[in-house]
């Protein structure tokens, strides 16, 4: 008998060629879907290739369905052989990243530049946005109602955007700046253009030329930002980092690696009993408000159309609270470099399979969801009997901060939930690190929630 606890790592548990292969797909992902909208498309796609039917139209499939919410969240479930009636086995994850959004009047220049003026979303520290290559991603609406998908900077060929910082030589006063002011939120406009058009004497010649190409190359006139929601989030391709090639590096890993390992398990799975579902949020970054947010109805919504249709005559909240979820977001994995933020016996090690938390919050736990000890007991066992290597995380030192997710939100509709998903290192950083082996863990441990999972 074993008596101690102790985790192992999950490349000597997983078979490596599957992991590799795996992490190829969730690659080829992760860096053609960079903002919500891309993601909801992206899943759209795939899931009507699937035959999924959307719940709200007179789709044809009986078992597998599919709904949008206003462009940016989205919910896909598989019936099971019993009715909606006993709960539905859910994965909970979202589709927005922190990144740096353009605001609505934005074109402005000075001393021969044109640049962006810009407002950031989520939790970001500005300067690691500063003097990397930025792509522009989003739709912008045009005068005459016509919607215009914007992606600018992700091709070799395209230009990409650029936020200045400060030469060294001159930055005497920055350096001594706390690092939450060394950039500050107005500081971080990128440069568009800086070609002069007209005559000298004419007034904001640099913002012009701009305007000019943009009517030209897309038939965008100044006012149309109005009505748009343009993103700057890193250019380029996630790529593999070390001799190894054991790691991912990307953009946008929180939280669109939980959405991805979600909804492929959610495919590759024939659902036992209950219904499985997987729900897709946006607005988790800055409170999971809004008709996107999990705070919205949207869920109830869509699974009373369900009910519906498989003619039942009970409510959504009698469904949700009979059912049972993941709240499938990432974690922090200890950093090496600052072992010291981390309780080295109750964090994440990064590649030691998905991490499971039990609560989370600030301080004294406030603010957290906190799964009871019987619901963390059935996820352990349900890990343990399909081998899908895992381990008990908390997030840093009890004092050192703290965070949440949307789980306390599915909480609180009476789903039983619990987080669980891979630990990252440099999370929230423009470019984030995810081990392979904790993408295919988490995958692994998503696809047997979703198919076998029984708690309530
Ligand atoms: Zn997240």
């Amino acid at each position: 008998m074993e008596l101690e606890y102790k985790t192992k790592n999950a490349w000597e548990i997983l078979d490596r060629s599957s992991v590799f292969s795996f992490a190829e797909d969730y690659k080829h992902f992760i860096s053609e879907a960079k903002t919500e909208r891309e993601a909801v498309n992206f899943f759209r796609k795939e899931a009507q290739l699937q035959g999924f039917a959307d719940i709200f139209s007179q789709g044809t499939s009986d078992r597998m369905f599919y709904a949008v919410e206003g462009y940016k969240s989205m919910l896909l479930i598989k019936k099971g052989k019993s009715s909606l009636e006993n709960g539905i086995n859910f994965v909970f994850a979202h589709l927005d990243s922190p990144r740096v959004d353009i605001k609505q009047n934005p074109l402005y220049e000075g001393f021969d530049v044109a640049m962006l003026r810009t407002h950031y979303y989520g939790g970001i520290k500005k300067y690691q946005w500063v003097t990397i290559p930025l792509a522009l991603h989003g739709v912008i609406i045009l005068k005459e109602g016509k919607k215009l998908e914007v992606c600018v900077g992700e091709m070799p060929d395209e230009p990409v955007f650029v936020i200045s910082d400060l030469l060294p030589h001159l930055a005497r006063k920055q350096m001594e700046a706390n690092a939450k002011e060394v950039i500050a939120g107005e500081a971080l406009d990128p440069i568009v253009g800086s070609i002069p058009e007209g005559e000298e004497k004419e007034k904001d010649r640099f913002k012009k030329h701009v305007l000019n190409i943009l009517y030209e190359k897309y038939g965008i006139i100044e006012e149309d930002f109005l009505s748009a929601e343009l993103t700057l989030v890193p250019a380029g391709s996630a790529r593999d980092v070390g001799f190894d090639r054991s790691i991912i590096a990307s953009y946008g890993h929180d939280d669109r690696i939980c959405a991805y390992t979600g909804v492929r398990a959610l495919f590759d799975t024939e659902m036992n009993n209950k219904a499985a579902a997987v729900v897709l949020f946006d607005k988790e970054e800055i409170g999971s408000e809004g008709i996107t947010g999990a705070q919205s109805d949207f869920l109830e919504y869509a699974i009373e159309e369900l009910a519906k249709r498989e003619g039942l005559r009970i409510s959504a909240r009698s469904i949700l609270h009979k059912s049972s979820a993941i709240s499938g977001d990432v974690n922090a994995a200890i950093d090496p470099i600052y072992r010291d933020t981390f309780e080295e016996q109750n964090n994440a090690v990064f590649g030691r399979g998905i991490a499971v938390t039990k609560f989370t919050g600030l301080g004294g736990k406030s603010g957290a969801s906190d799964a009871s000890a019987e619901l963390v007991f059935a996820v352990r066992k349900l890990l343990n009997d399909n081998n899908v290597p895992w381990q008990m995380a908390e997030l840093g030192k009890v004092d050192a901060g703290g965070g949440g997710t949307v789980a306390k939100f599915m909480a609180k509709r009476g789903i039983e939930t619990i987080d669980a998903g891979p630990a990252l290192l440099s999370m929230h950083a423009p470019i984030e690190l995810a081990s392979k082996a904790d993408l295919y863990s988490t995958y692994l441990g998503y696809k047997a929630f979703l198919k076998n999972f029984d708690f309530k």
